[in-house]
């Protein structure tokens, strides 16, 4: 998928585009590179508004469109590739996934655009409904802490899908019998019917509601799965959480969804990630931020203090002398990694100094000394209550 162009500039808008925005950059891209409005150069207008449906099919998801504002038109192959049982699957989603072809069965331009948006691309699915079709994508959600994205986290999940029934391999025919072409649709899934409209004759076709577009008809159902040729399963699933991941993002599992039908492939699992709220650190970017306390010596008079880091580690940090509250020190590399670079984030500290709350009668006396030397009023003592 080198050298496409990216989606947003297909559409002319900005990253930013709200849903409506899209739409409207959509509509008119569409009615420009309309292949019909081009009769003189059909062939480039065709491949622009194939562009033009492509990029609007990402961007009017919102979880297409996450995914490639998260890692960009090749998808995301920066990490989890190489081992766990996924691994030697290779490569992530694709984006362009429905393949857009052909429009001359539709009317006019509002037809198509009428198609689009009630679900056009679903229904191109279904006239596919007798040929190979991709399973279902499952999606879920998984909590894991500030560390745990910090490190990265290998994790072993049991989620609920369809698989293969092996009983009858999926056909949904009792082993030893095979489905029947359906005589209805001779095979093929589809009704057609022609319609007399004030535009003229105008085609349609229909899903067989005899075979319910599979094309095949099933005479004796496999037991074991009642002739669906799938089961629901609770596998175990490992999932491979990459260090730097942020709140949101999105881990995905090629070929961990639902099966595949007549030999397509199978669905793919998105897990989003949610990350836990820390006690102590945030985020920002990929910096780490953190408040240090310190005291009013500390301040006054400069301390080497020790940090704690996210991987548990102490890394220790010399203040200078008269640091003021709110003070921001930075430690470099010490924060996230970043997931498609080698970019490291850093440790950013602000300390804030604690006024005693406690004194012990020394400490009193002293404190005494100092504002003395400093020119100030000694503390007034509540009369009656220390004698
Ligand atoms: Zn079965
Ligand atoms: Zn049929």
């Amino acid at each position: 998928m080198a050298g496409k162009r990216d989606y947003y500039e297909v559409l002319g808008v900005n990253k930013n585009a709200t849903d409506d925005e899209l739409k409207k950059a959509y509509r008119k891209m569409a009615k420009k590179y309309h292949p019909d409005a081009n009769p003189d150069n059909k062939a480039e207008a065709e491949a622009k508004f194939k562009e033009v449906n492509e990029a609007y099919e990402t961007l009017s998801d919102p979880q297409k469109r996450r995914m490639y504002d998260q890692f960009g038109p090749d998808g995301p192959q920066g990490f989890g590739g190489g081992s766990g049982p996924f691994g030697g699957q290779g490569g992530y989603y694709s984006y362009n996934g429905s393949g857009f072809d052909g429009f001359g069965d539709f009317g006019d331009l509002g037809d198509i655009f009428s198609s689009f948006f009630t679900g056009g691309f679903g229904r191109q699915s279904k006239t596919r409904q007798n040929g190979p079709r991709k399973g279902a994508d499952l999606n879920l959600h998984m909590d894991i802490t500030f560390e745990e994205a910090f490190l990265g986290v290998d994790k072993e999940i049991i989620i609920t899908r369809n698989e293969k029934c092996n009983n009858c391999n999926g056909t949904g025919a009792k082993p030893g019998t095979n489905p029947i072409k359906c005589p209805s649709c001779k095979g093929t899934g589809q009704i057609r019917q022609v319609q007399n409209t004030i535009l003229g004759q105008v085609q349609t076709t229909r899903t067989c509601p005899e075979c319910h577009g599979t094309g095949e008809i099933i005479k004796e159902p496999c037991d074991n799965c009642r002739g669906k040729g799938t089961v629901r399963k609770q596998p175990k699933i490992k999932v491979r959480i990459p260090a730097g991941i942020d709140d949101n993002q999105t881990v995905v599992l090629r070929g961990e969804g639902d099966p595949g039908e007549k030999g397509g492939p199978n669905g793919d699992l998105y897990i989003t990630v949610k990350i836990k709220k820390h006690n102590i650190f945030t985020r920002k970017g990929n910096n780490v931020l953190c408040d240090i306390p310190i005291t009013i010596t500390q301040a006054s008079l400069g301390a080497e203090l020790e940090i704690p880091m996210v991987d548990g580690t102490k890394e220790k940090y010399k203040i200078p002398e008269a640091t003021q509250t709110g003070t921001k020190f930075t430690i470099r590399n010490k924060g996230f990694k970043s997931i498609n670079s080698s970019s490291i984030g850093d440790f950013i500290f602000t300390v804030t100094v604690q006024t005693p709350k406690k004194l012990t009668k020394e400490q009193r006396e002293l404190l005494v000394q100092l504002a003395k030397t400093m020119n100030e009023q000694p503390p007034v003592k509540k009369r009656g209550l220390f004698g």
